[in-house]
């Protein structure tokens, strides 16, 4: 079963490289495209993917009907079928930590010129700014596909500084993402594409089988299983790539800019699905221009520019840079 799993999983990386690739997915991997091919890109994948707990089960509550799957929420019957707890811990739990954190790149003035930052879990944050304030190379930062030039950061507690390369894709698992540009596997279909994110973390098939069409159901998408990418509108694929990054149960998502290829309708559809994630434990962080929706939330705010935090405010708002 094991071998088997295996077995599919580095076929599916290995197929999956091409595209992949062609959509600069391997940037999200850790790793020089030299390096274990398919288990780096696997493991971005995987990261893509991991989260749904909370988010699935509140929203299948919502669109979906029975779902096998029980979430480790605080009220719901926790069956989880794979495995994984979710850590107790206290509401006010620092899980992520920026200290004076310094990113330069090798030209250029620093893209993150000190910034300090804590994220309690269970939050909601946007973050705000003009273009090539530094919003993505923080995002890069929290994921350990950027090491900073200076300062210190933690995420889930765990010092990604120090990290070792070799568990840089643990770490990862803990963390779902999601992109502007959804980053779905395009020869997939939709199922595939949230499967591979179990695949890569060797779930069992049969939780896998119970997962993904519960992840489905909470995104809205249980009747497109069969589709590809290019059938979807671009707020469904989004809603894969949530799917996706969700199906795996980590405690944080980051989404830079989810909406930014989005109408207005779409945009708001996935902001309340983040919202609904987050009401349900997941810790959530969102780089984002869209001020209405912004302004609308009443959420936590952090603006920057040009590498540094101009503003952090509860119940924010989109703050005009002229
Ligand atoms: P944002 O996401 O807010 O638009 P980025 O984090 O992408 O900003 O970029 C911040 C700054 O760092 C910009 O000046 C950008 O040009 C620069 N930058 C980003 N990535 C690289 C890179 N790989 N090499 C050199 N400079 C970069
Ligand atoms: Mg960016």
């Amino acid at each position: 079963m094991r071998e088997d799993t295996k077995a599919t999983q580095s076929k599916n990386a290995m197929q999956s490289k091409n595209a992949l690739q062609a959509r600069g997915v391997s940037r999200t991997g850790t790793a020089p495209q030299t390096r274990g091919a398919s288990q780096t890109r696997a493991t971005s994948q995987a990261r893509a993917v991991q989260q749904s707990a909370d988010a699935e089960e509140k929203i299948r509550s919502q669109k979906a009907p029975a779902s096998p799957v029980g979430r480790q929420g605080e009220s719901r019957p926790p069956e989880n079928t794979y495995g994984r707890k979710k850590k107790k811990t206290a509401p006010s739990e620092d899980v992520i930590v920026l200290d004076h954190v310094v990113k330069s790149y090798s030209t250029g003035a620093p893209a993150l010129n000190g910034i300090s930052l804590k994220v309690k879990r269970g939050e909601f944050v946007f973050i705000v700014g003009d273009s090539g304030s530094g919003k993505s190379t923080l995002i890069k930062l929290l994921l350990r596909e950027l090491l900073p030039t200076e300062g210190g950061i933690t995420v889930n507690g765990t010092n990604v500084v120090r990290l070792r390369r070799r568990k840089i894709p643990k770490f990862r698992r803990g963390i779902g993402v999601v992109f502007q540009d959804f980053r779905l596997l395009k020869d997939r279909n939709v199922y595939d594409n949230v499967a591979f994110a179990q695949l890569i973390i060797q779930a069992k098939a049969r939780d896998i089988r119970k997962n993904v069409p519960m992840m489905l159901s909470l995104v809205g998408l249980a009747g497109k299983y069969k589709a590809k990418p290019k059938q979807l509108s671009g707020g469904e694929q989004q809603r894969v790539a949530l799917a996706r990054a969700l199906v795996n149960n980590p405690p944080i998502l980051l989404a830079d800019e989810p909406t930014g290829n989005l109408d207005p309708k779409n945009s708001w559809e996935i902001m309340k699905l983040l919202e609904e994630i987050n009401e349900k434990g997941t810790t959530v962080l969102v780089v984002t221009h869209n001020r209405e929706i912004v302004n609308a939330m009443k959420k936590r705010v952090i603006t920057m520019k040009k590498g540094v935090i101009v503003s952090d405010e509860e119940q924010g708002a989109y703050i005009d840079e002229d």
